[in-house]
């Protein structure tokens, strides 16, 4: 499997990927960390032109090392953009993903930065601080699986347990849809997805309600119309569940619904 990790310069990333990978090691799971900085500190100075290469080169081995072993990505992994990107990555390899947000207060980032000789400029830090696309915060195919406090004491033992019992929960789930040809979704998707289709089944239908309740003058073939409707609307929205904003979700929601069905009540 993936193991993505998230999180801000100093958080701590390097320091619990290097602990998990030998917690995962006991409990059988081949691993290997991989990030960009493996590359990027391969080149004699730091220079912008690299990036793209640095970029390009490090998605080439996690998605070799994929195919042969748990990998875990120390990186900050700062936009949601580069974490699509991984998700990808594992979605084509068909393997399951995880990933693992690491959060601490700016005041203790700076801190442990000054602390391990300022790798990287404080006014940086402040700024990726202010501008972090937290996962999960637009996005509900963004939501961490796991979120950590690395100012509280970390529990390593039990995070590798929970990494072994997701993998061991999308085995199952895939050996069932694979069963079923014509079901195409990605495995890992599917438990997430299906909160959200139970939240669309529920909100629309209680516009359905509504909306037969306030006309009641309206004919059974209206009725039909509608609960036909919901049922064209329930099937375009799942077409589209990678693109769910989080934000205000079933406000929006219901906003697209009573859009949808303006036609037949006006
Ligand atoms: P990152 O990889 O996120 O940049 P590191 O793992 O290199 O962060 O850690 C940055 C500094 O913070 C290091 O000096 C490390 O010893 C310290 N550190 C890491 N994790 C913790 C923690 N949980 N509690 C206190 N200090 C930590």
């Amino acid at each position: 499997m993936l193991i993505i990790l998230v999180g801000l310069p100093s958080v701590g990333k390097t320091t619990f990927s290097k602990k998990l990978s030998k917690e995962l090691y006991k409990i059988g799971i081949d691993n290997i960390v991989l990030g960009s900085d493996l590359i990027r500190e391969s080149f004699p100075v730091w220079d912008e032109k690299y990036e793209e290469f640095i970029k390009e080169t490090t998605y080439d081995l996690i998605d070799k090392a994929l195919k042969k072993y748990t990998v875990i990505v120390d990186d900050t992994n700062y936009y949601n953009s580069k974490r699509r990107d991984l998700i990808n990555i594992a979605k084509k390899n068909k393997k399951n993903y995880m990933v693992i947000y690491l959060y601490a207060p700016l005041k203790i980032l700076l801190k442990r930065n000054v602390e391990r000789g300022k790798k990287i400029p404080n006014e940086v830090i402040i700024k990726m601080f202010e501008k972090f696309d937290k996962p999960g915060e637009k996005y509900k195919w963004d939501e961490p699986h796991i979120t950590i406090d690395t100012t509280k004491e970390i529990n390593i033992k039990e995070i590798a347990k929970l990494v072994k019992d997701h993998d061991r929960v999308h085995k199952k789930n895939s050996k069932i849809l694979d069963n079923n040809k014509n079901n195409k979704k990605i495995f890992a998707d599917v438990e997430n997805n299906k909160i959200i289709m139970d939240k669309v089944d529920k909100i629309t239908r209680n516009v359905v309600g509504e909306v037969i309740s306030q006309e009641p003058s309206k004919t059974k073939d209206f009725a039909k119309e509608l609960v036909k409707l919901r049922k064209e609307f329930l099937k375009e929205i799942s077409k589209k569940l990678d693109n769910i904003d989080n934000n205000d979700f079933e406000n929006k929601i219901k906003k697209e619904f009573m859009q949808y069905i303006s036609k037949l009540i006006n």
